[in-house]
């Protein structure tokens, strides 16, 4: 509409960032749906360095994995290379687990930021992380460096009452609702489901099936290291 025919549009890359351990379909779905629904050229995904908000704090101040060990980064990357090689418009980036540190949403979208000056940026988000929002640092900031999508998710509210009202302020398009497919999968029953030797066939792509048998991925409870460096 506003668009003249001699300049063309700005390119438009969504940014689906998460843990990916294991990458589900529920994923996929999400970034596949905002990339119809938004005409995105490219959905980068961007598997986590070390995930703080899974981090917590002992009665010393000192850092320990509050919840479990995540999987090395290394595998997540992978995992997600293999669910994503079939769609020529989806691509993995290892900003987040090349960076020093833990890794906050502004660190991820300042990096492709630079990476992609040109670009609107579009970063997918489900009604759970959504939820957290306002717990991330510079949260305020965010909203400069990309639009914001809200994925429904099976589970959680996607009009959550305490988020319109700080979000009301906002400009228009910064944050926006979208109701995709239901899938009720998550990285942590995939997990489990592995650890007990259920099949995980049909929750994640066949090739991460093959990827968390080979690596033995999920296995045994891992060993209680309450050291994270
Ligand atoms: P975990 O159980 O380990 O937290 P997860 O399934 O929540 O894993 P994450 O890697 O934490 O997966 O999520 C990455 C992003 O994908 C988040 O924004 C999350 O809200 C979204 N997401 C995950 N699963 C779904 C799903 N089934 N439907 C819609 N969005 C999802
Ligand atoms: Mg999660």
């Amino acid at each position: 509409d506003r668009e003249s025919s001699t300049q063309p549009r700005a390119r438009r890359i969504g940014i689906m960032g998460g843990t990916f351990d294991p990458i589900h379909n529920g994923h996929l779905v999400a970034a596949s749906e905002v990339a119809h629904r938004f005409s995105l050229d490219e959905v980068i995904f961007v598997p986590t360095g070390r995930p703080w908000q899974k981090l917590g704090e002992d009665e010393s101040g000192r850092v320990i994995d509050a919840t479990r060990a995540v999987s090395p980064a290394e595998d997540r990357y992978l995992m997600t290379v293999i669910a994503t090689a079939s769609n020529p418009r989806f691509s993995v980036s290892r900003v987040d687990i090349e960076r020093e540190g833990d890794t906050y949403t502004v660190d991820t979208l300042r990096d492709l930021r630079a990476h992609h000056p040109e670009a609107e940026l579009y970063f997918i988000t489900g009604a759970d992380a959504l939820e957290s929002i306002l717990s991330w640092q510079d949260w305020e900031g965010l909203f400069d460096l990309a639009h914001f999508i809200g994925v429904s998710r099976p589970g959680y509210e996607l009009h959550a009452k305490h988020l319109a009202q700080h979000l009301e302020a906002l400009p228009p398009n910064t944050l926006q609702m979208l109701e995709i497919p239901a899938l009720a999968i998550s990285s942590t029953e995939c997990r489990a489901r592995a650890a007990r030797g259920r099949p995980v066939w049909y929750l994640v792509p066949d090739g991460v099936v093959q990827y968390i048998a080979k690596r033995k991925l999920y296995r045994a409870p891992k060993a209680s290291s309450p050291g994270v460096s």
